[in-house]
């Protein structure tokens, strides 16, 4: 078992000066923090705290793909909350919502699964159609080679957000509302007293709060000093030269190889994948691994026959790894075993771009004890059992898994 830092019971400024006092303090200025922020800065006093840059963890290496009416499949509400805001938000500041086709290259099951895959969500008024490959040849000439696939399932409430830009605009927006976004300021633990959350330890002195969002990735159960099946992983992300131009081809996700990509507005060709555990936080390399670029090589060019030419241009990965679950859906609770007025907001599992503004909502509604405009029960602690552990094994929904 990790261990855990315990929480403080010294009394408030012991150290002998005041501190500054929040209504709500968020801790962790990703995604996850940020929605959060901004969701609450209108009617509230909020202090965002982040130990480097907003959206230095995952958020900023994050590939941008909102295909969340695909990867939330089980949870349409909220993929429709998160659809329907993207659309919305589009032109808010520097923020654009590029919406493109998803098209997920399927090897299974039949033809006739696809299609009633497809009429599903049809029924919940989402547009999804199941192509075969003459289908999908007619709507993208020439694009792809579907010779180890069934068919295709194309979600058209789909498309793709600079991560970073999508960060700093709800930044901005939360500072409009008020919210302090204080950067490079490490919180060390919680100030509990009597059962209850009164704060945060930070480097730079103590906070008091009576409600605390810990939103720190896969540090969150440390933070906040409760057990959660959550741990770090890795995704990967390359960028190709492709010599041709593809920025009308769509989103897609290859089934066979778990790859996926999406076009650059500089005419290259986005891939990414390439998931797994890291055993040991902290020992997350920052450098992509030979496995997930020989993925791209030999799978590239068999997919997509016009980039047979294609050049590895930039690659990347996440140094701090993103937070898994064992369902690949998020926690978004004030854990029982914790202090009361303790929300996290942890696991995103590779969409916390797509589901963030779900995210958001969902710690709102939990710090203020009003309902959201979407089932919450999903994204409990308690649905994994009392006796759940970190060290469980992985689920990849869409990543390749290349190993380290
Ligand atoms: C390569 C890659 C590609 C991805 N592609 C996609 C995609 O296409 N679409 C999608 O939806 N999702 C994607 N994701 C997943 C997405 O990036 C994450 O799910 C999401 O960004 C996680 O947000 P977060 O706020 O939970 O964590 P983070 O962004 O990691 O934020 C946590 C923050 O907490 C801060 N912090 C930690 N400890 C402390 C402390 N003690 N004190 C103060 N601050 C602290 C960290 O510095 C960090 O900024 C991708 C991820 C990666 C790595």
């Amino acid at each position: 078992m990790r261990g855990y830092t315990t929480h403080s019971h010294e009394p408030i400024g012991a150290v002998g000066i005041e501190p500054m006092t929040s209504d709500i303090l968020i801790v962790g200025g990703g995604i996850a923090g940020l929605s959060a922020a901004r969701e609450l800065a209108p009617d509230h006093d909020v202090t965002v705290l982040e130990r480097n840059e907003i959206a230095s963890g995952a958020t900023g290496h994050a590939s941008g793909l909102v295909t969340v009416v695909a990867d939330y499949a089980e949870r349409r509400e909220a993929a429709r909350y998160s659809i329907e805001f993207f659309r919305e938000y589009d032109g808010t500041g520097q923020f654009s919502f590029h919406e493109l086709p998803f098209v997920q290259l399927r090897t299974t099951p039949e033809l006739s699964g696809l299609r009633d895959e497809a009429a599903d969500f049809r029924d919940d008024g989402f547009s999804v159609t199941a192509h075969d490959v003459a289908a999908l040849e007619d709507r993208y000439p020439n694009v792809f080679d579907l010779s180890v696939h069934t068919g295709a399932v194309v979600f058209d409430d789909a498309g793709w957000v600079d991560p970073y830009t999508y960060a700093a605009t709800l930044a901005d927006e939360a500072r409009n509302d008020g919210a302090d976004v204080r950067t490079n300021t490490e919180v060390t633990g919680l100030i509990v007293d009597d059962g209850a959350v009164r704060g945060v330890r930070t480097d730079d002195g103590d906070r008091r709060a009576d409600r605390v969002v810990v939103a720190a990735g896969w540090r969150t159960p440390e933070l906040a000093g409760v057990e959660l099946p959550v741990r770090p992983f890795r995704y990967q992300t390359a960028n190709l030269e492709t010599g041709v131009s593809v920025t009308d081809y769509p989103i897609a996700w290859d089934q066979e190889s778990r790859l996926y990509w999406r076009p650059e507005h500089n005419g290259e060709l986005h891939v990414g994948g390439g998931a797994y555990y890291v055993s040991e936080p902290g020992s997350i390399r920052s450098t992509t691994v030979e496995g997930f670029k020989r993925l791209i090589a030999r799978t590239v060019p068999d997919r997509l026959p016009a980039l047979t030419d294609a050049r590895l241009a930039t690659d990347n990965t996440c140094p701090s790894g993103d937070s898994a679950t064992p369902d690949h859906l998020p926690i978004i609770d004030s854990p029982p075993n914790g202090p009361s007025g303790l929300v996290v907001a942890t696991g995103l599992h590779g969409f916390g771009i797509m589901a963030g503004p779900a995210i958001g909502r969902a710690i709102r509604a939990l710090v203020v004890e009003a309902d959201a405009p979407f089932p919450l029960e999903p994204y409990r602690c308690d649905r994994f059992g009392p006796n759940a552990s970190w060290e469980f094994p992985y689920i990849a929904p869409t990543a390749a898994e290349t190993g380290p």
